[in-house]
């Protein structure tokens, strides 16, 4: 498994939960959406609503369970956590909604995997808090409606375009989160160490920032690793030559990127010039899936200006080529 992947795995989740913020303050970066935020709790709280129904998109890792929970603790509610794929049928979604309290959040994480016969059954909930449901077979068979507490859905996503239009136009707010500056995942790696009394100091704290792809998940795994280290070639407090070493050693380098990262880029230059060259064609070159690297490897090398899409395909950007220490093709006019 990749150290710098930004899903979570089954080892990352008890330790993961020990280190997320509850409240908007502790909550770093961010801050567009948290002044939002504020204001938007701020203004449900006083005229004694519930907060208008939230969809977080963004990249994985970056926070999206984390932000849900914070909400729900600024409202003083409490939230049911469940998933796109986790609701199969209909009742199972019935069966949620029905037993929330006034004001309760539902957190519906991978929102846009939900089946479509699923969706028909959100939407006047979200809308009217009801539920509309089918009593009886055939001939026979009525509409039943019954009414729920008024609640706040909050839906995350990696991909809001795969959202339906009627299930995304249901939602009042849609927030965005982005990947974090330096500066921000700086503090959450002095945040993550400090909660887990960690020695660090702030130059090796940016130095596992500036590896971590823009994203918390990937900081606190590569604190966690580098705290290890520290300890056993150390005496603990983490340095940035003990930060430095550890993160060669899991082969993470400066930028945050992996042998993987360095397959696909010189895999691209060596065999074909650099580029343009087309997905599958990486693809079947490095014995991966296109959506695998479409999904995984792709998005951070085109944040950091690795890679560019053009119409004829994917290019090695001359960044890049710098990064790696590889000269630019003498005749490659991009
Ligand atoms: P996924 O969609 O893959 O579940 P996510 O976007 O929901 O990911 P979280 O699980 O919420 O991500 O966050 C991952 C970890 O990063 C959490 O352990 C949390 O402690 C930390 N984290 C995320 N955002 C912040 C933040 N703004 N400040 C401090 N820590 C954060």
């Amino acid at each position: 498994e990749r150290v710098i992947s930004s899903e979570i795995s089954n080892y990352d989740e008890p330790f993961e939960q020990s280190l997320r913020p509850q409240l908007l303050k502790q909550y770093i970066g961010q801050d567009k959406i948290k002044h939002n935020l504020e204001i938007f709790i701020e203004a449900a709280k006083m005229r004694s609503e519930s907060l208008d129904h939230c969809l977080l998109y963004g990249p994985p890792g970056l926070g999206k369970t984390t932000l849900a929970s914070v909400i729900a603790n600024e409202m003083d509610v409490q939230i049911r956590m469940t998933s796109g794929p986790a609701i199969e049928r209909p009742g199972d979604l019935a069966a949620i909604v029905s037993s929330l309290e006034p004001g309760d959040v539902l957190f519906i994480d991978e929102i846009h995997r939900l089946n479509r016969s699923i969706e028909e059954v959100l939407y006047p909930a979200m809308e009217d808090f009801c539920l509309d449901i089918v009593v009886g077979k055939g001939p026979a068979a009525r509409s039943v409606r019954l009414d729920l507490p008024p609640f706040t859905l909050i839906g995350a996503t990696t991909r809001a375009g795969a959202l339906s239009a009627p299930l995304r136009d249901r939602f009042g707010v849609l927030l965005r989160l982005d990947y974090y500056d330096e500066e921000a995942l700086t503090s959450i790696v002095m945040r993550s160490a400090e909660l887990f009394n960690a020695s660090i100091d702030f130059e090796s704290a940016g130095e596992i920032a500036r590896r971590s792809r823009g994203t918390p998940r990937i900081a606190n795994r590569l604190l966690k690793r580098v705290r290890d280290y520290a300890q056993v070639r150390g005496n603990g407090h983490i340095s940035l030559i003990l930060a430095r070493e550890a993160l060669e050693l899991l082969q993470v380098d400066p930028r945050g990127l992996d042998h993987i990262d360095h397959k696909l880029l010189i895999g691209m230059i060596e065999r074909f010039r650099g580029g343009p060259v087309g997905l599958d064609t990486i693809a079947a070159s490095i014995g991966e899936e296109s959506t695998t690297i479409e999904d995984v490897y792709e998005p951070y090398l085109l944040q950091i200006g690795f890679i560019q899409r053009s119409p004829r395909g994917r290019i090695v950007t001359p960044l890049a080529y710098e990064h790696l220490g590889m000269p630019l093709p003498i005749e490659r006019n991009d």
